[in-house]
């Protein structure tokens, strides 16, 4: 069933909601952008509907709400330890078809990856329910329909934002009570169908290909331009890699806490082992493997889907200017070079490819 509820109504129905859900939302914070008096727009706890900016693209992804850069995991002692606690509520997430999907992958990594559950994350998603947010036309910056992720069914409610009213689609039935008596409309949330950015993702079918494309001068553009700061990581919703950090209260060294906190494989320490190894020491070898991984390998070991649902939030975020969109494109191309035994670009070549959207 679905309804038509002014945000007068929908604030009471957030205050019955909130008796046992937190609820997320992409927020603005006035002044907290990356550039002089821009604001920044993240997921937070919202205290009204108004509060939720529904009409533009959140500069942070909702996986904070679930998997925060840094979160307590357990407190020690010499003697015993104590895990971390969450609060009781459910949780319910605002979000958009993308990040649902999103939220898919980062359940295989943590949930499917080695037949081990991280127990943190699960304490946490068993909780979450979404109400889906309509896209409208969505961003330059989006290819979620090449992704395949602009649409989805795993949501309890949806909405769509009208000015002083807002359209609510109820899937669950949790939550029908609510509503009930609110004015009944025609309502299902509509999809994205086209982006204007859209990306060809290479097929890569061989160990042989794969070898070659190791070897593409394409990545060594990045040396200069890419200056691994892991912003790009820090926003994308299908990221989830991090460290261990003991913090230790004590003089003695034996009472403290285990965090776990947010890394990043654009970092260049990122592969540096005992000794002072690393394997990818360059900033090329390193877009390298975000690329493949984003688009390939996660594929080949889960075999559904790719791991990047095309949100676009890494290319709006890089200091620099580089767009992943426009790196699968280049790869495409380059790989669709080699299928055919024709030269690939140089060095010289790659220099001057411009990457700025
Ligand atoms: S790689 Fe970029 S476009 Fe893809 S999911 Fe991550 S942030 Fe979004
Ligand atoms: S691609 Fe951009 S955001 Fe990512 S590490 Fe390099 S400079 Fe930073």
């Amino acid at each position: 069933m679905s309804y038509y509820v002014s945000v007068k109504r929908m604030n009471e129905i957030l205050k019955e909601l909130q008796k046992h859900y937190k609820v997320y939302a992409p927020m603005r914070f006035e002044k907290r952008g990356r550039y002089s008096d821009t604001d920044l727009i993240r997921y937070a706890e919202i205290n009204s509907i108004e509060d939720v900016v529904y009409d533009e693209k959140s500069d942070f992804s909702p996986k904070e709400v679930i998997y925060p850069i840094t979160q307590a995991l357990f407190y020690f002692t010499e003697y015993e330890y104590m895990e971390s606690k969450v609060d009781d509520k459910k949780i319910l997430i605002f979000a958009r078809p993308c990040d649902i999907n999103g939220f898919r992958r980062l359940d295989t990594i943590f949930l499917k990856n080695g037949g081990t559950e991280d127990i943190y994350y699960k304490r946490l998603r068993e909780k979450i329910k979404f109400i889906l947010m309509e896209c409208g036309e969505g961003w330059d910056t989006c290819f979620c329909v090449s992704m395949g992720s602009n649409k989805t069914d795993d949501y309890s409610l949806a909405v769509r934002f009208e000015n002083d009213n807002i359209l609510v689609e109820v899937k669950d039935d949790e939550f029908t009570n609510l509503f009930v008596d609110e004015k009944e409309i025609e309502f299902t949330p509509e999809f994205v169908t086209s982006n204007p950015t859209k990306v060809n993702i290479p097929e890569i079918d061989s160990q042989e290909l794969l070898e070659k494309i190791y070897d593409l001068d394409m990545w060594k553009s990045y040396n200069s331009r890419c200056i691994s700061c892991g912003a790009c990581n820090a926003v994308c919703i299908t990221c989830s890699c991090f460290n261990t950090l003991d913090v230790i209260y004590t003089e003695n060294g034996k009472v403290g806490e285990r965090r776990r906190v947010q890394a990043s494989c654009m970092h260049e320490d990122f592969t540096t082992m005992a000794g002072g190894l690393g394997f990818r020491k360059t900033a090329g070898e390193r877009m390298r493997f975000r690329t493949l991984h984003k688009i390939y390998d996660y594929k080949a070991r889960f075999k559904d889907e790719h791991m990047c649902v095309g949100c676009g939030r890494c290319d709006e975020r890089c200091p620099e200017l580089i767009s992943f969109s426009t790196t699968i494109n280049r790869l495409y191309d380059e790989v669709e070079k080699l299928k055919k035994g024709e030269a690939t670009q140089t060095i010289e070549q790659t220099a001057s490819t411009e990457e700025v959207k």
